[in-house]
């Protein structure tokens, strides 16, 4: 099972947790903290940032 980021605006606060590929799609996970869905919202992976940083030339 994949782990996802999440960011709860009701706390502040980023969490990750873990999730199968189709409940992610559908929808997000409840924060540690408060314990509601409400206010999550899904972070997108740091991954395609070293990819696109590759392709623009490295000295
Ligand atoms: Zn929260």
């Amino acid at each position: 099972m994949p782990e996802y980021e999440f960011y709860c605006r009701t706390c502040g606060k980023p969490f990750t947790a873990f999730m199968h590929v189709k409940e992610h799609d559908v929808e997000v996970a409840e924060c540690p903290e408060c314990h509601q869905k409400k206010q999550v919202e899904k972070r997108i992976p740091e991954v395609s940032v070293f990819t696109t940083r590759k392709s623009t030339g490295f000295r």
